[in-house]
């Protein structure tokens, strides 16, 4: 296909309001595409590679105007290109206002020269350059790029430019390119869709929809060695979650780096969220999967960093390993890095995508010895409370909670995995009243009577019991032993002297307490030792957050 039909095409596409007449387009190219359909359908999406494949072009945006500036001539420099862009404050518009090609002499550079550019030339232009490495390759890149806007007419030049710079700005995401197969080969989207999400590679899906049909496209598994994104999660608590399910899976949210792990039986390779390739910093990683996996698998984790005593680190620590890709020896020394594996999507020739979360955590189990995300079922939001409160207290991030009936759906952010990270607010509330334990906590005051200050006194809004241990409890009893004014029963009513830092999941209005308003799920996060009841919360700002 010649780039100029390409780029008419584009401009259609760009010029289209209606999502509808986007999809007719993009199906239309994709039926006349013949032997280039894999490039214009990663093309139309400002792609030269697959979604799986990290490489980059790395053609950063002053190469790419100092190449426009040379194939413009002498007169205009690659300060007058990024003039023009501050004007017209898009780049794929500069490049196609320049008159472009004037370098006949020079125009050799590049495959065909002096002809037409064809789409698979672009693509092949662009493969080359991205490959070229070492002193002299930046020299490479400009003139391979010089050679491809020397040849471009204005309408090529636009597209090109955005092509080069990864974003082709006319309105086709991957949804536009999902409807655009089903419609140009008459595929079922559905299927379409499961294949995109398996194979992450839209010019294979397109090749196969066209080839073989909703049969070919059923027939595309997941492959050891090709990521596919990574299912994501949305923000959500306890409550949305028991209400959605009639169970959770609760599970410690770490504080690291996603890492997906693909093991063909001997080697292993590791893949960041963005499906970097980043076996070469994690070699302990690397040793341990090698030791641990005899059968090809893909799994799902989070690397994190740990100090000396096996306690997690900041999740800067991984990323330091990441970026240190040189020296990752002297790093490795400085800081340990471990895998917790909660997810397999794949083992030994059998795809889990569609199995049930449950059964893909046993999965686990059954391969790895160590390193697995423990996994909790509960249909209880007290117990959450608790799992969150210890989780918080080792130095993690908080928790995930996950529908254990779900399936693994790359790329999406559903509604089957919620994560759950700390209050942002906390709120400092007098404890004004206690109950004494039960059990082996009986001599000990174990729930306590929170309370809001108003103008003239305290007013009750909950009651904590979650979050504490059992060294806290028996010195939050000698804390508050003192203060204790009178006892009916089980009850204690105290003096307020002291403030307890708590979070929560929600505030509601609530009869049950003096207040009128009641905290969902409370947690207990520490003395306020540096506060007075003065200085606690007042009942105005319970009102007020309750109402956000
Ligand atoms: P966020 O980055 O805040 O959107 O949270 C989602 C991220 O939490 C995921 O992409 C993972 O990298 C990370 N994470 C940590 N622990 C878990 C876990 N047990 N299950 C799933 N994701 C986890």
């Amino acid at each position: 296909m010649e780039f100029v039909v390409f780029a008419d095409r584009a401009a259609e596409m760009e010029a289209e309001p209606a999502d509808l007449e986007t999809v007719a387009l993009v199906a239309e190219l994709f039926a006349g595409a013949d032997d280039e359909l894999d490039t214009v359908a990663r093309f139309v999406q400002g792609r030269v590679f697959p979604a799986h494949d990290g490489t980059k072009l790395d053609i950063g945006p002053s190469l790419c105007y100092e190449a426009l500036a040379k194939a413009a001539g002498t007169n205009v420099s690659a300060n007058d290109i990024e003039d023009r862009l501050a004007e017209v404050g898009e780049i794929g518009a500069v490049a196609e206002g320049l008159d472009l090609g004037g370098q006949q002499g020079l125009s050799a550079f590049g495959a065909g020269g002096g002809e037409g550019l064809t789409v698979s030339e672009v693509d092949s232009e662009l493969r080359a350059l991205a490959a070229a490495e070492g002193s002299g390759s930046t020299d490479t890149k400009l003139d391979t790029l010089f050679g491809l806007f020397n040849r471009a007419d204005d309408l090529e030049a636009r597209f090109l430019a955005r092509l080069v710079l990864g974003e082709m700005r006319i309105g086709v995401g991957e949804g536009t390119v999902r409807d655009g197969i089903g419609e140009a080969f008459d595929v079922p989207v559905e299927s379409v869709e499961r294949a995109l999400q398996v194979s992450n590679d839209c010019g294979l899906v397109a090749e196969t929809a066209r080839e073989d049909g909703e049969a070919g496209l059923d027939d595309i598994h997941l492959e050891v060695g090709r990521p596919v994104k990574a299912m994501l999660a949305q923000a959500g608590t306890a409550v949305d979650a028991l209400e959605e399910w009639d169970r959770a899976a609760v599970e410690t949210k770490f504080d690291g780096a996603r890492v997906q792990v693909h093991h063909d039986g001997q080697t292993t390779r590791l893949f960041s969220r963005n499906l970097e390739d980043v076996t070469d910093p994690l070699p302990e990683v690397v040793e341990f999967v090698d030791r641990e996996l005899e059968v090809p698998a893909i799994l799902d984790g989070e690397v994190v960093a740990v100090d000396e005593a096996g306690d997690p680190l900041p999740f800067q620590e991984v990323l330091r390993r990441f970026r240190r890709k040189h020296d990752v020896a002297a790093t490795r020394e400085n800081v340990a890095v471990e895998l917790h594996a909660f997810d397999c999507l794949h083992v030994d020739g059998e795809d889990l995508l569609d199995v049930p979360l449950v059964e893909r955590h046993d999965h686990l189990r059954d391969l790895l010895s160590a390193g697995i995300s423990e996994l909790v079922l509960t249909d209880d939001a007290d117990a959450v409370a608790e799992y969150e409160a210890e989780a918080l207290d080792a130095g993690h991030e908080g928790i995930m909670l996950k529908n254990p009936d779900s399936s693994y759906t790359p790329g999406n952010r559903g509604k089957n995995w919620l994560k759950r990270k700390p209050d942002v607010e906390t709120l400092d509330l007098v404890v004004t009243g206690a109950e004494w334990g039960e059990g082996r906590r009986a001599n000990l005051l174990g729930t306590f009577l929170l309370s809001a200050r108003t103008e003239d006194g305290y007013e009750t809004l909950g009651k904590v019991a979650t979050g504490i241990t059992d060294e806290e409890l028996a010195a939050l009893h000698d804390r508050l032993e003192p203060y204790v004014r009178s006892e009916s029963g089980t009850e204690v009513d105290i003096e307020p002297a002291v403030v307890f830092e708590v979070g929560y999941e929600e505030i509601q209005r609530s009869p049950t307490y003096s207040s009128g308003y009641a905290l969902r799920f409370p947690r207990f996060v520490g003395i306020r030792k540096d506060k007075s009841p003065d200085d606690a919360d007042s009942l105005e700002r319970v009102e007020r957050l309750a109402d956000t």
